[in-house]
């Protein structure tokens, strides 16, 4: 059952409703986080605040109090004895809330959904997944704003297997996902997208950490599209997913068509590592 901690209590999520009023529903004026909780500890949980922080600060949105006050929130449930050991999603989101100065929104609201985490299936993970091309540059891409309209539409158009959309700019630079980064692998290199054309991942940060640490080479810049069929592996990565091979992009068949071992190698390690990063 999902919770939802609003307007100072936690309630079941069916309980709680946002007034139509807000700026979230009206003009899409909201960012939020996903942090994987496992087995009861936050994971990466002051890297997803931060994050969170950058997103409503560059919304014009002024939460600086909400910001502070989400630790206490998140952890404050995790602590109720019947919540020991939860193993999920803590989602907190901040709205524009009533009032708009103009793109500047004063009176923000917030909320926290605590609920199971849905990852890829086993056969996903086993198989590999397929991205839709959506020739559109994805707009301020370091806010992780609740709207994700220009990903869901090439998906909702695309006719055959589709797990996420993949952003490629009208340049032809390969950005991110709808919801994850992108990496593919080519001549031995690893090759992501810069911070900065697309969100700073807390999984990217992490993964792009551990193959410096085990002798992968990264290059940092937009795969172009044309590469896309010279690359022998892709993957994604996000906190649900964690890392996540992709073999077919549209009708462009990557590598052989099955996942390849740098991905499985960087997914072992980040499971293998993941304490590290866990909020004690
Ligand atoms: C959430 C998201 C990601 C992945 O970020 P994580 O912090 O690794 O979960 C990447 N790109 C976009 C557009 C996202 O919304």
């Amino acid at each position: 059952m999902a919770v939802c901690y609003y307007d100072g209590k936690y309630a079941p999520m069916e309980e709680c409703s946002l007034p139509l009023t807000d700026l979230a529903i009206q003009r899409g004026v909201g960012a939020f986080e996903s942090i994987r909780i496992y087995d009861g500890t936050p994971f990466a949980m002051t890297m997803h605040l931060d994050r969170l922080a950058g997103s409503v600060a560059g919304a014009g949105i002024e939460a600086a109090g909400i910001i502070g006050k989400l630790p206490g929130v998140i952890r404050g449930w995790l602590a109720q004895e019947e919540n020991r050991g939860f193993d999920g999603l803590a989602k907190p989101y901040i709205t524009g809330g009533d009032v708009n100065n103009r793109g500047v929104f004063p009176n923000p609201r917030f909320f926290v959904i605590f609920e199971d985490s849905h990852g890829p299936t086993p056969e996903e993970r086993e198989k590999g997944v397929v991205l839709v091309p959506n020739h559109t540059a994805r707009p301020f891409p370091l806010i992780k704003s609740t709207n994700y309209l220009f990903g869901f539409i090439p998906l909702g158009k695309a006719e055959d297997a589709k797990f996420e959309s993949l952003y490629i700019t009208p340049e032809g630079e390969v950005t991110e996902s709808m919801s994850s980064n992108f990496f593919i692998c080519k001549e031995g290199k690893i090759v992501t997208a810069p911070v900065g054309k697309v969100l700073k991942g807390v999984t990217r940060d992490i993964i792009l950490t551990l193959a410096a640490e085990n002798g992968f080479k990264v290059e940092e810049r937009c795969p172009r599209e044309s590469e896309l069929a010279e690359a022998d592996e892709a993957f994604i990565t996000g906190s649900v997913k964690e890392v996540l091979p992709v073999v077919r992009i549209g009708a462009v068949k990557i590598g052989n068509g099955r996942p390849g071992p740098v991905a499985q190698a960087l997914r072992h390690l980040f499971v293998k590592n993941k304490g590290r990063w866990m909020d004690k």
